[in-house]
Protein backbone atom coordinates (compact mmCIF):
# COMPACT_ATOMS: atom_id res chain seq x y z
CA UNK A 1 0.00 0.00 0.00
CA UNK A 2 1.13 3.22 -1.06
CA UNK A 3 1.39 6.23 1.72
CA UNK A 4 -1.80 7.21 2.94
CA UNK A 5 -3.01 10.29 1.15
CA UNK A 6 -4.76 13.30 2.51
CA UNK A 7 -6.47 14.00 -1.27
CA UNK A 8 -6.85 11.54 -4.05
CA UNK A 9 -8.05 13.15 -7.53
CA UNK A 10 -10.11 10.47 -9.40
CA UNK A 11 -10.32 10.83 -13.62
CA UNK A 12 -13.40 9.31 -14.53
CA UNK A 13 -13.63 8.03 -17.85
CA UNK A 14 -14.42 4.98 -19.77
CA UNK A 15 -12.66 4.93 -23.68
CA UNK A 16 -14.46 2.01 -24.87
CA UNK A 17 -18.04 3.27 -24.27
CA UNK A 18 -17.04 7.10 -25.24
CA UNK A 19 -14.82 6.43 -28.62
CA UNK A 20 -15.68 2.74 -29.26
CA UNK A 21 -12.50 1.22 -31.26
CA UNK A 22 -11.39 4.45 -32.10
CA UNK A 23 -9.56 5.19 -28.77
CA UNK A 24 -7.56 1.90 -29.77
CA UNK A 25 -4.38 3.59 -32.38
CA UNK A 26 -6.51 7.39 -33.38
CA UNK A 27 -7.37 9.20 -30.56
CA UNK A 28 -5.70 11.18 -28.23
CA UNK A 29 -5.14 10.16 -24.54
CA UNK A 30 -4.78 13.21 -22.61
CA UNK A 31 -3.60 13.67 -19.02
CA UNK A 32 -6.32 15.28 -16.72
CA UNK A 33 -5.38 18.87 -16.48
CA UNK A 34 -7.89 19.95 -14.04
CA UNK A 35 -6.79 16.95 -11.31
CA UNK A 36 -3.36 18.35 -11.66
CA UNK A 37 -3.96 21.92 -11.42
CA UNK A 38 -6.40 21.38 -8.00
CA UNK A 39 -3.00 18.89 -6.79
CA UNK A 40 -1.24 21.84 -7.18
CA UNK A 41 -3.17 24.27 -5.13
CA UNK A 42 -4.13 21.74 -2.28
CA UNK A 43 -0.10 20.42 -2.24
CA UNK A 44 0.95 24.22 -2.07
CA UNK A 45 -1.29 24.58 1.03
CA UNK A 46 0.45 21.46 2.80
CA UNK A 47 -1.91 18.81 1.91
CA UNK A 48 -0.50 15.71 0.50
CA UNK A 49 -2.43 14.75 -3.37
CA UNK A 50 -2.32 11.16 -5.77
CA UNK A 51 -3.70 10.89 -9.07
CA UNK A 52 -5.22 8.08 -10.30
CA UNK A 53 -6.40 8.65 -14.06
CA UNK A 54 -9.19 5.68 -15.25
CA UNK A 55 -8.88 5.96 -18.89
CA UNK A 56 -4.73 6.11 -19.14
CA UNK A 57 -4.65 3.14 -16.82
CA UNK A 58 -7.14 1.43 -19.16
CA UNK A 59 -9.07 0.13 -16.09
CA UNK A 60 -12.73 -0.40 -15.47
CA UNK A 61 -14.33 2.02 -12.93
CA UNK A 62 -14.43 -1.36 -10.55
CA UNK A 63 -10.03 -1.21 -10.59
CA UNK A 64 -10.46 2.79 -9.86
CA UNK A 65 -12.33 2.02 -6.90
CA UNK A 66 -10.52 -0.78 -5.50
CA UNK A 67 -7.13 1.33 -5.79
CA UNK A 68 -8.56 4.20 -4.18
CA UNK A 69 -9.68 2.37 -1.21
CA UNK A 70 -7.05 -0.15 -1.09
CA UNK A 71 -3.88 1.36 -1.93
CA UNK A 72 -4.71 5.43 -1.12
CA UNK A 73 -6.86 5.41 1.50
CA UNK A 74 -7.39 8.98 1.22
CA UNK A 75 -9.15 11.16 3.55
CA UNK A 76 -10.96 12.94 0.57
CA UNK A 77 -11.96 11.52 -2.64
CA UNK A 78 -12.51 14.21 -5.30
CA UNK A 79 -13.44 13.36 -9.02
CA UNK A 80 -13.12 16.23 -11.10
CA UNK A 81 -15.63 15.53 -14.14
CA UNK A 82 -13.65 16.95 -17.37
CA UNK A 83 -12.59 15.76 -20.30
CA UNK A 84 -10.52 16.90 -23.53
CA UNK A 85 -12.85 19.92 -23.78
CA UNK A 86 -15.38 21.55 -21.91
CA UNK A 87 -18.33 19.70 -23.78
CA UNK A 88 -16.79 16.37 -22.81
CA UNK A 89 -17.51 16.28 -18.95
CA UNK A 90 -21.10 15.50 -19.49
CA UNK A 91 -20.37 12.20 -20.98
CA UNK A 92 -17.77 11.18 -18.24
CA UNK A 93 -20.49 11.36 -15.70
CA UNK A 94 -21.64 7.41 -16.05
CA UNK A 95 -18.27 6.80 -15.11
CA UNK A 96 -18.06 9.66 -12.48
CA UNK A 97 -20.53 8.14 -10.67
CA UNK A 98 -20.18 4.05 -11.31
CA UNK A 99 -16.52 4.53 -8.89
CA UNK A 100 -18.36 6.97 -6.44
CA UNK A 101 -21.01 4.05 -6.52
CA UNK A 102 -18.20 1.18 -5.95
CA UNK A 103 -16.15 2.84 -3.33
CA UNK A 104 -19.39 4.03 -0.97
CA UNK A 105 -19.95 -0.11 -1.41
CA UNK A 106 -17.13 -0.77 0.59
CA UNK A 107 -16.30 2.40 2.20
CA UNK A 108 -19.55 4.24 2.64
CA UNK A 109 -17.43 6.94 5.40
CA UNK A 110 -15.05 7.91 2.67
CA UNK A 111 -16.03 11.17 1.63
CA UNK A 112 -16.20 11.97 -1.66
CA UNK A 113 -16.71 15.51 -3.76
CA UNK A 114 -17.71 15.70 -7.16
CA UNK A 115 -16.73 18.91 -9.12
CA UNK A 116 -16.60 19.85 -12.88
CA UNK A 117 -17.91 21.21 -15.47
CA UNK A 118 -21.26 19.05 -15.45
CA UNK A 119 -21.70 18.75 -11.75
CA UNK A 120 -21.39 23.13 -11.80
CA UNK A 121 -24.19 22.92 -14.15
CA UNK A 122 -26.03 20.09 -12.11
CA UNK A 123 -25.45 20.69 -9.09
CA UNK A 124 -28.37 19.51 -7.17
CA UNK A 125 -29.87 16.98 -9.51
CA UNK A 126 -25.63 15.45 -8.81
CA UNK A 127 -26.14 15.68 -5.37
CA UNK A 128 -29.25 13.66 -5.59
CA UNK A 129 -28.18 11.18 -8.45
CA UNK A 130 -24.64 10.14 -7.27
CA UNK A 131 -23.32 8.53 -4.18
CA UNK A 132 -21.49 11.66 -3.21
CA UNK A 133 -20.94 13.52 -0.14
CA UNK A 134 -20.46 16.77 -2.11
CA UNK A 135 -20.54 18.75 -4.89
CA UNK A 136 -18.62 21.95 -5.97
CA UNK A 137 -20.58 24.17 -8.34
CA UNK A 138 -17.87 26.65 -8.87
CA UNK A 139 -13.92 26.61 -9.96
CA UNK A 140 -13.52 23.94 -7.13
CA UNK A 141 -9.72 24.04 -5.71
CA UNK A 142 -10.49 26.99 -2.93
CA UNK A 143 -13.90 24.61 -2.22
CA UNK A 144 -11.99 21.59 -2.48
CA UNK A 145 -9.22 23.07 0.19
CA UNK A 146 -11.90 24.45 2.76
CA UNK A 147 -14.06 20.70 2.64
CA UNK A 148 -10.76 19.23 3.54
CA UNK A 149 -10.05 21.56 6.30
CA UNK A 150 -13.70 21.07 7.30
CA UNK A 151 -13.77 17.18 7.30
CA UNK A 152 -10.33 17.70 9.54
CA UNK A 153 -11.75 19.54 11.72
CA UNK A 154 -14.33 16.93 12.38
CA UNK A 155 -16.92 17.56 10.07
CA UNK A 156 -17.95 21.36 10.70
CA UNK A 157 -18.48 24.24 8.58
CA UNK A 158 -19.99 23.18 5.19
CA UNK A 159 -22.48 25.45 5.54
CA UNK A 160 -19.44 28.11 5.44
CA UNK A 161 -17.79 26.80 2.16
CA UNK A 162 -18.65 28.85 -0.89
CA UNK A 163 -19.79 26.63 -3.61
CA UNK A 164 -20.44 23.30 -1.70
CA UNK A 165 -23.76 21.26 -1.71
CA UNK A 166 -23.79 19.24 1.11
CA UNK A 167 -25.87 16.45 2.94
CA UNK A 168 -26.66 16.50 6.30
CA UNK A 169 -26.50 13.44 8.72
CA UNK A 170 -29.91 12.59 7.83
CA UNK A 171 -29.66 12.99 3.80
CA UNK A 172 -30.86 16.54 3.84
CA UNK A 173 -28.94 18.47 0.53
CA UNK A 174 -28.02 21.67 1.13
CA UNK A 175 -26.89 24.82 -1.25
CA UNK A 176 -24.49 27.23 -0.81
CA UNK A 177 -24.45 30.53 0.24
CA UNK A 178 -21.91 31.90 -1.71
CA UNK A 179 -20.08 31.18 -4.86
CA UNK A 180 -16.73 30.20 -4.92
CA UNK A 181 -14.41 33.16 -5.65
CA UNK A 182 -11.78 32.79 -9.01
CA UNK A 183 -8.43 32.43 -8.06
CA UNK A 184 -7.15 35.50 -9.52
CA UNK A 185 -3.69 35.08 -9.04
CA UNK A 186 -3.01 31.82 -10.94
CA UNK A 187 0.91 32.13 -10.96
CA UNK A 188 1.24 32.02 -7.10
CA UNK A 189 -1.67 29.96 -6.44
CA UNK A 190 -1.86 27.37 -9.15
CA UNK A 191 1.48 27.48 -10.71
CA UNK A 192 0.97 24.66 -13.36
CA UNK A 193 0.07 21.13 -13.47
CA UNK A 194 1.56 18.50 -10.81
CA UNK A 195 3.04 16.11 -13.14
CA UNK A 196 5.17 14.08 -11.16
CA UNK A 197 1.79 12.98 -9.66
CA UNK A 198 0.53 11.85 -13.60
CA UNK A 199 1.76 8.27 -15.62
CA UNK A 200 3.22 10.55 -18.22
CA UNK A 201 4.39 7.44 -20.27
CA UNK A 202 0.73 7.08 -20.89
CA UNK A 203 -0.30 10.17 -22.74
CA UNK A 204 -0.32 10.62 -25.97
CA UNK A 205 -1.08 12.92 -28.94
CA UNK A 206 -4.08 12.60 -31.11
CA UNK A 207 -3.31 11.52 -34.76
CA UNK A 208 -3.32 14.93 -36.69
CA UNK A 209 -1.55 16.61 -34.17
CA UNK A 210 1.51 14.57 -35.68
CA UNK A 211 1.21 14.14 -39.64
CA UNK A 212 4.54 15.29 -40.03
CA UNK A 213 5.57 12.49 -37.21
CA UNK A 214 3.06 9.76 -37.36
CA UNK A 215 5.18 7.92 -35.39
CA UNK A 216 5.81 9.87 -32.75
CA UNK A 217 2.66 10.78 -30.66
CA UNK A 218 4.34 10.46 -27.48
CA UNK A 219 5.27 11.82 -24.88
CA UNK A 220 2.26 14.27 -24.86
CA UNK A 221 1.45 16.65 -22.76
CA UNK A 222 -1.51 19.07 -22.84
CA UNK A 223 -1.64 22.11 -20.10
CA UNK A 224 -3.13 25.46 -19.91
CA UNK A 225 -2.00 29.09 -20.56
CA UNK A 226 -5.58 30.69 -19.26
CA UNK A 227 -9.26 29.89 -17.84
CA UNK A 228 -12.33 30.52 -19.23
CA UNK A 229 -13.71 32.26 -22.64
CA UNK A 230 -15.11 35.89 -22.90
CA UNK A 231 -17.52 34.92 -25.19
CA UNK A 232 -21.15 33.28 -24.79
CA UNK A 233 -21.66 30.81 -27.84
CA UNK A 234 -25.32 29.76 -26.94
CA UNK A 235 -24.00 25.73 -27.36
CA UNK A 236 -20.76 26.10 -25.33
CA UNK A 237 -20.43 25.19 -21.52
CA UNK A 238 -17.30 26.29 -20.76
CA UNK A 239 -18.21 28.70 -18.29
CA UNK A 240 -20.43 26.70 -16.20
CA UNK A 241 -17.78 26.19 -13.28
CA UNK A 242 -16.70 29.80 -13.74
CA UNK A 243 -20.32 31.57 -12.88
CA UNK A 244 -20.01 33.60 -15.78
CA UNK A 245 -17.88 34.82 -18.51
CA UNK A 246 -14.37 35.19 -17.79
CA UNK A 247 -10.95 35.23 -18.77
CA UNK A 248 -7.40 34.58 -16.84
CA UNK A 249 -4.36 34.27 -17.74
CA UNK A 250 -1.06 32.94 -16.36
CA UNK A 251 2.03 34.74 -17.24
CA UNK A 252 4.36 33.68 -20.58
CA UNK A 253 7.32 33.18 -17.69
CA UNK A 254 5.40 30.41 -15.93
CA UNK A 255 3.89 29.16 -18.62
CA UNK A 256 7.05 28.41 -20.67
CA UNK A 257 8.82 27.21 -17.53
CA UNK A 258 6.69 24.59 -17.50
CA UNK A 259 7.48 23.87 -20.96
CA UNK A 260 10.94 24.07 -19.86
CA UNK A 261 10.17 20.96 -17.43
CA UNK A 262 8.20 19.00 -20.03
CA UNK A 263 10.46 19.31 -22.52
CA UNK A 264 13.46 18.62 -19.60
CA UNK A 265 12.14 15.91 -17.60
CA UNK A 266 10.27 13.63 -20.08
CA UNK A 267 11.54 14.76 -23.74
CA UNK A 268 7.85 15.63 -24.43
CA UNK A 269 7.42 17.54 -27.85
CA UNK A 270 3.70 17.40 -28.59
CA UNK A 271 1.83 19.80 -26.57
CA UNK A 272 -1.65 20.75 -26.46
CA UNK A 273 -3.23 24.35 -24.85
CA UNK A 274 -6.41 23.42 -23.53
CA UNK A 275 -7.51 26.80 -23.30
CA UNK A 276 -10.54 26.74 -25.62
CA UNK A 277 -9.50 30.57 -26.75
CA UNK A 278 -5.71 30.91 -26.82
CA UNK A 279 -5.07 33.52 -29.55
CA UNK A 280 -7.05 35.92 -27.49
CA UNK A 281 -4.52 38.57 -26.04
CA UNK A 282 -1.99 39.99 -28.39
CA UNK A 283 -0.01 40.40 -25.20
CA UNK A 284 -0.29 36.64 -23.54
CA UNK A 285 0.39 35.23 -26.92
CA UNK A 286 2.81 37.05 -28.45
CA UNK A 287 5.08 36.64 -24.69
CA UNK A 288 4.78 33.27 -24.66
CA UNK A 289 5.88 32.53 -28.64
CA UNK A 290 8.40 34.94 -27.87
CA UNK A 291 9.95 32.71 -25.11
CA UNK A 292 10.03 29.61 -26.56
CA UNK A 293 11.59 31.01 -29.88
CA UNK A 294 14.26 31.86 -27.82
CA UNK A 295 14.26 28.44 -26.87
CA UNK A 296 13.89 26.45 -30.03
CA UNK A 297 12.75 23.29 -28.69
CA UNK A 298 10.96 22.59 -31.73
CA UNK A 299 8.17 21.79 -29.95
CA UNK A 300 4.75 21.33 -31.65
CA UNK A 301 1.86 22.44 -30.35
CA UNK A 302 -1.82 23.09 -31.06
CA UNK A 303 -4.20 25.21 -29.92
CA UNK A 304 -7.25 26.78 -30.12
CA UNK A 305 -8.29 30.74 -32.29
CA UNK A 306 -11.58 32.10 -33.65
CA UNK A 307 -11.94 33.42 -37.01
CA UNK A 308 -12.18 36.87 -35.93
CA UNK A 309 -8.76 36.51 -33.10
CA UNK A 310 -6.42 35.67 -35.79
CA UNK A 311 -4.70 38.52 -36.40
CA UNK A 312 -1.72 38.83 -38.77
CA UNK A 313 1.05 40.89 -36.96
CA UNK A 314 0.47 36.94 -34.31
CA UNK A 315 0.55 34.31 -37.34
CA UNK A 316 4.47 34.49 -37.62
CA UNK A 317 5.32 34.66 -33.89
CA UNK A 318 2.72 31.64 -33.47
CA UNK A 319 4.75 29.51 -35.98
CA UNK A 320 7.67 30.71 -34.71
CA UNK A 321 6.92 29.68 -31.34
CA UNK A 322 6.11 26.19 -32.62
CA UNK A 323 2.18 26.51 -32.46
CA UNK A 324 1.90 24.26 -35.97
CA UNK A 325 -1.94 23.48 -35.84
CA UNK A 326 -4.68 26.08 -35.03
CA UNK A 327 -8.46 24.60 -34.30
CA UNK A 328 -10.97 27.03 -35.82
CA UNK A 329 -14.47 26.89 -34.45
CA UNK A 330 -16.17 27.48 -37.93
CA UNK A 331 -19.01 25.77 -37.10
CA UNK A 332 -21.17 26.19 -39.97
CA UNK A 333 -21.56 27.35 -43.40
CA UNK A 334 -24.97 29.14 -42.63
CA UNK A 335 -24.66 32.57 -41.56
CA UNK A 336 -28.47 32.28 -39.63
CA UNK A 337 -26.92 29.51 -38.37
CA UNK A 338 -23.92 30.63 -37.11
CA UNK A 339 -25.59 33.79 -35.96
CA UNK A 340 -28.25 31.30 -33.90
CA UNK A 341 -24.84 30.03 -31.79
CA UNK A 342 -23.85 33.76 -31.30
CA UNK A 343 -20.64 33.35 -34.04
CA UNK A 344 -20.88 36.58 -36.50
CA UNK A 345 -19.10 36.32 -39.25
CA UNK A 346 -19.15 35.65 -42.93
CA UNK A 347 -17.56 32.58 -44.85
CA UNK A 348 -15.93 35.27 -46.90
CA UNK A 349 -14.23 36.11 -43.29
CA UNK A 350 -13.64 31.83 -42.44
CA UNK A 351 -11.62 31.81 -45.57
CA UNK A 352 -9.60 34.24 -45.99
CA UNK A 353 -9.11 33.54 -41.77
CA UNK A 354 -8.20 30.07 -43.45
CA UNK A 355 -5.70 30.91 -46.01
CA UNK A 356 -3.86 33.46 -44.01
CA UNK A 357 -3.37 30.77 -41.24
CA UNK A 358 -1.76 28.49 -43.71
CA UNK A 359 0.24 31.32 -45.53
CA UNK A 360 2.32 31.92 -42.67
CA UNK A 361 3.02 27.71 -42.26
CA UNK A 362 0.31 26.67 -40.15
CA UNK A 363 -1.81 23.66 -40.68
CA UNK A 364 -5.39 24.12 -39.52
CA UNK A 365 -8.20 21.88 -37.75
CA UNK A 366 -11.78 22.88 -38.88
CA UNK A 367 -14.48 22.23 -36.24
CA UNK A 368 -18.24 21.96 -38.11
CA UNK A 369 -21.54 21.29 -36.23
CA UNK A 370 -24.21 19.86 -37.93
CA UNK A 371 -27.81 20.03 -36.16
CA UNK A 372 -27.09 23.79 -34.16
CA UNK A 373 -31.18 25.43 -34.07
CA UNK A 374 -31.98 26.56 -37.53
CA UNK A 375 -29.86 23.89 -39.16
CA UNK A 376 -31.65 21.86 -42.08
CA UNK A 377 -30.37 19.57 -44.12
CA UNK A 378 -29.96 22.01 -47.07
CA UNK A 379 -27.54 23.92 -44.82
CA UNK A 380 -25.82 20.82 -43.14
CA UNK A 381 -25.10 20.27 -46.90
CA UNK A 382 -23.57 23.79 -47.72
CA UNK A 383 -21.36 23.24 -44.58
CA UNK A 384 -20.48 19.87 -45.83
CA UNK A 385 -19.29 21.86 -48.87
CA UNK A 386 -17.43 24.91 -47.30
CA UNK A 387 -15.72 22.22 -45.62
CA UNK A 388 -14.43 20.44 -48.42
CA UNK A 389 -13.83 23.58 -50.11
CA UNK A 390 -11.47 24.69 -47.49
CA UNK A 391 -9.82 21.27 -47.29
CA UNK A 392 -8.10 22.34 -44.23
CA UNK A 393 -5.42 19.66 -42.91
CA UNK A 394 -7.94 17.98 -40.68
CA UNK A 395 -11.64 18.34 -39.66
CA UNK A 396 -13.81 17.35 -37.04
CA UNK A 397 -17.49 16.88 -37.11
CA UNK A 398 -20.21 17.21 -34.29
CA UNK A 399 -23.22 16.68 -33.84
CA UNK A 400 -25.32 19.33 -32.09
CA UNK A 401 -26.03 18.45 -28.32
CA UNK A 402 -27.66 20.23 -25.47
CA UNK A 403 -25.14 19.78 -23.28
CA UNK A 404 -25.86 21.01 -19.28
CA UNK A 405 -24.03 24.31 -18.44
CA UNK A 406 -25.29 26.03 -21.92
CA UNK A 407 -27.80 28.11 -23.27
CA UNK A 408 -28.88 25.24 -25.87
CA UNK A 409 -29.44 22.85 -22.61
CA UNK A 410 -31.62 25.61 -20.62
CA UNK A 411 -33.64 26.29 -23.76
CA UNK A 412 -33.79 22.49 -24.84
CA UNK A 413 -35.54 21.43 -21.13
CA UNK A 414 -37.67 24.81 -21.15
CA UNK A 415 -39.05 23.95 -24.73
CA UNK A 416 -39.59 19.94 -23.30
CA UNK A 417 -37.03 18.68 -26.05
CA UNK A 418 -35.69 15.32 -26.24
CA UNK A 419 -32.20 15.05 -24.48
CA UNK A 420 -30.45 11.63 -24.16
CA UNK A 421 -31.27 9.33 -21.22
CA UNK A 422 -27.92 8.60 -19.52
CA UNK A 423 -24.96 10.99 -19.61
CA UNK A 424 -22.48 8.85 -21.60
CA UNK A 425 -25.20 9.36 -25.00
CA UNK A 426 -24.08 12.51 -25.08
CA UNK A 427 -20.63 11.35 -26.55
CA UNK A 428 -20.18 12.14 -29.74
CA UNK A 429 -18.44 8.70 -31.00
CA UNK A 430 -20.84 6.58 -28.77
CA UNK A 431 -23.14 3.74 -29.81
CA UNK A 432 -25.30 5.64 -28.44
CA UNK A 433 -24.77 8.92 -29.11
CA UNK A 434 -28.09 11.25 -29.35
CA UNK A 435 -27.58 14.65 -30.77
CA UNK A 436 -30.25 16.95 -30.59
CA UNK A 437 -33.42 17.31 -33.23
CA UNK A 438 -34.68 20.23 -34.17
CA UNK A 439 -37.89 21.80 -36.19
CA UNK A 440 -35.98 20.76 -39.02
CA UNK A 441 -34.13 17.78 -38.63
CA UNK A 442 -34.18 14.70 -36.53
CA UNK A 443 -31.67 13.11 -34.52
CA UNK A 444 -30.98 10.66 -36.40
CA UNK A 445 -31.17 12.43 -39.18
CA UNK A 446 -28.16 15.04 -38.23
CA UNK A 447 -26.32 11.91 -36.81
CA UNK A 448 -26.34 10.11 -39.51
CA UNK A 449 -25.19 13.40 -42.14
CA UNK A 450 -22.52 13.70 -39.20
CA UNK A 451 -21.46 10.05 -39.89
CA UNK A 452 -21.35 10.27 -43.86
CA UNK A 453 -20.28 13.59 -43.66
CA UNK A 454 -16.72 12.46 -42.04
CA UNK A 455 -16.59 9.14 -44.34
CA UNK A 456 -17.03 11.69 -47.30
CA UNK A 457 -14.55 14.22 -46.22
CA UNK A 458 -11.55 11.79 -45.47
CA UNK A 459 -11.96 9.73 -48.37
CA UNK A 460 -12.23 12.50 -50.66
CA UNK A 461 -9.24 12.61 -53.34
CA UNK A 462 -8.59 15.92 -53.08
CA UNK A 463 -8.09 15.76 -49.55
CA UNK A 464 -5.79 12.50 -49.43
CA UNK A 465 -3.74 14.04 -52.45
CA UNK A 466 -3.11 17.15 -50.26
CA UNK A 467 -2.32 15.16 -47.39
CA UNK A 468 0.31 13.31 -49.45
CA UNK A 469 2.02 16.15 -50.69
CA UNK A 470 1.98 18.18 -47.35
CA UNK A 471 2.66 14.69 -44.86
CA UNK A 472 3.57 12.01 -47.51
CA UNK A 473 1.92 8.24 -48.21
CA UNK A 474 2.41 7.12 -44.82
CA UNK A 475 -0.17 9.54 -43.08
CA UNK A 476 -2.88 8.68 -46.42
CA UNK A 477 -2.60 5.04 -45.52
CA UNK A 478 -3.07 5.59 -41.68
CA UNK A 479 -5.85 7.75 -42.85
CA UNK A 480 -7.19 4.68 -44.64
CA UNK A 481 -7.04 2.98 -41.73
CA UNK A 482 -9.30 5.10 -39.69
CA UNK A 483 -11.91 5.24 -42.61
CA UNK A 484 -12.18 1.51 -41.90
CA UNK A 485 -12.93 1.25 -38.36
CA UNK A 486 -16.60 1.22 -37.69
CA UNK A 487 -18.87 3.62 -35.77
CA UNK A 488 -22.00 1.70 -34.80
CA UNK A 489 -24.67 3.84 -33.75
CA UNK A 490 -27.78 2.65 -32.42
CA UNK A 491 -30.40 5.33 -33.35
CA UNK A 492 -29.18 4.04 -37.07
CA UNK A 493 -30.42 0.58 -36.51
CA UNK A 494 -26.69 -0.44 -36.80
S1 LIG B 1 -15.53 30.89 -28.32
FE1 LIG B 1 -17.59 30.06 -27.93
S2 LIG B 1 -17.37 27.83 -28.32
FE2 LIG B 1 -15.29 28.66 -28.03
S3 LIG B 1 -14.89 28.39 -25.84
FE3 LIG B 1 -15.70 30.46 -26.09
S4 LIG B 1 -17.90 30.28 -25.70
FE4 LIG B 1 -17.10 28.19 -26.07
Amino acid sequence: MAEPIDILFINPGDREQIYQDLGDEFCGIEPPVFAGLFATYVRQKGASAAIYDTPAMLVPAAEAARVAVEEYAPRLVVIPVYGFQPSASTQNMGSAGKIAQLIKEVRPDLPILMTGTHPAALPKRTMQDEMVDFVCDGEGPVTIWKTFEALKAGGRGFDTIPSLWWRDEDGGIHAPSAHEALISDLDGEMPGIAWDLLPMDRYRAHNWHCFSHIDRRKPYASMHTSLGCPFHCSFCCINAPFGKPSYRLWSPEVVVSEIDFLVERYGVYNIKFVDEMFVLNKRHVAGICDLLTKRDYKVNIWAYGRVDTMHDELLDKLKAGGVNWICLGIESASDYVRDGAEKVFTNQDVTDTVRRIQAAGIYIIGNYVFGLPDDSMERMQQTLDLAQELNCEFANFYSAMAYPGSKLYDMAVEQGLKLPREWHHFSQHGYETLPLANRFVSAADILGFRDQAWMTYFTEPKYLSMVRDKFGQDVVDHIGRMTQVPLKRKILGQ
